[in-house]
């Protein structure tokens, strides 16, 4: 276990920032973690997963630790169903094909999201109809002040839209050391509701299974959202605003040809992307920082935006979006 000071991150966070870490370490065991925590030289943390729910405004001053715990185990099995653990180090995206490879079911329409296990559960991560929350068991995590393992049931991490217990009261509080999920052996619950899965497997004309839905969603996504490895982002800037019947009402009223999402009677879900466009962000670059031109939802890094000047963009966005539609934009990505 190295500490290394002034540590460039630009290489561990999606959006390609150059910022510094005062102090950086990768763990890779839960024995090594308690133990860089407990070193009175480095008071302050800051925990790192796969950095692509981040955007870095600043140097961190404080330790940063790369989580780096690696490993994929069978905790218990039923005929129709199975518990696997992964410790929170693992790729999210490798622990998909693997659990596809063998034939276990439930996560598939969350294929080739970026990231680690750890950190799913933070914002509930979802995508083509399907969240965490629906296959989510239970996940271990450390407490920073009792210096203990807790564990987390489902109903414990409070889920909800890109949401849990993680962003709220328990923030900063713990280190998600592993994630257990519950996912079907066979008779899978095949989701494929959303309307650009059903034309994709059309297209491909394939039999419909766990791996066709995996496929099709990976074709889609790589049509559709920039490979942060070509250019910088972090997938969706802004969370789809949730707005109550009232409010949304008017807005039908005066947008009828707005798209929307009916959760309930009273709440409805408008895609964020489509407001910022109707404000002309979209495929518009301001120096390095730019909007996706086909994705006005995902603010880009063109090679050396800084972070505050990525912010600006965002705050920019959020200020049109409110003047033209009394809408708020809430940021997804954690800004540090
Ligand atoms: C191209 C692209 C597409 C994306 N598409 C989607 C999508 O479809 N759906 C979706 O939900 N998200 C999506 N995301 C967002 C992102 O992939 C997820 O939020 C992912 O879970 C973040 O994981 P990470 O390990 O990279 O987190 P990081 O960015 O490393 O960390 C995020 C936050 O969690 C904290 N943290 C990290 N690990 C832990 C831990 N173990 N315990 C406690 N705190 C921790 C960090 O301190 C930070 O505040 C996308 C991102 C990109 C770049």
């Amino acid at each position: 276990m190295k500490i290394e000071a002034h540590k460039s991150l630009q290489k561990y966070n999606t959006f390609g920032i150059d910022v510094k870490a005062k102090h950086f370490v990768s763990v890779k065991s839960i024995a090594e973690l308690k133990n860089v925590i407990s070193l009175k030289k480095y008071p302050n943390h800051f925990i790192l997963g796969g950095g692509s729910n981040i955007l870095f405004t600043k140097d961190i001053d404080a330790l940063v630790i790369h989580l780096n715990l690696k490993g994929i185990s069978i905790e218990k099995e039923t005929e129709d169903h199975l518990y696997i653990k992964a410790m929170a180090g693992e790729n999210w995206h490798e622990f998909v094909l693997y659990c596809i490879k063998n034939n276990y079911g439930g996560i598939e329409n969350l294929s080739l999201i970026p990231g680690n296990l750890g950190t799913t559960p933070i914002q509930n991560i979802g995508a083509y109809g399907v969240e965490l929350k629906d296959v989510f068991y239970e996940c271990e995590a450390f407490d920073l002040k009792t210096k203990t393992q807790k564990c987390f049931s489902k109903t414990d991490c409070e889920f909800g839209y890109r949401n849990s217990i993680f962003k709220n009261s328990a923030k900063d509080k713990y280190i998600i050391t592993s994630v257990t999920l519950k996912l079907t052996k066979k008779n899978h619950r095949l989701n494929y509701s959303y309307g650009a899965i059903t034309d994709q497997l059309k297209k491909e004309n394939t039999d419909l299974n766990i791996k066709a839905i995996s496929k099709a969603v990976i074709n889609i996504r790589q049509s559709k959202i920039p490979n942060p490895k070509e250019i910088g982002n972090s997938g969706s800037f802004f969370k789809n605003p949730i707005i109550n019947s009232r409010a949304f009402s008017q807005f039908q009223k005066q947008y009828p040809q707005a798209p929307f999402y009916k959760l309930s009677e009273e709440h409805y879900k408008v895609p964020a992307g489509w407001l910022i466009e109707q404000t002309g962000f979209k495929g518009k670059r301001f120096g390095d920082a730019g909007v996706h031109k086909n994705q006005a939802l995902v603010l880009v890094n063109y090679g050396s935006a800084t972070g505050l000047e990525i912010l600006n963009l965002a705050k920019n966005i959020q200020e049109q979006v409110s003047k033209k539609f009394n809408i708020t934009l809430e940021p997804e990505v954690n800004i540090l």
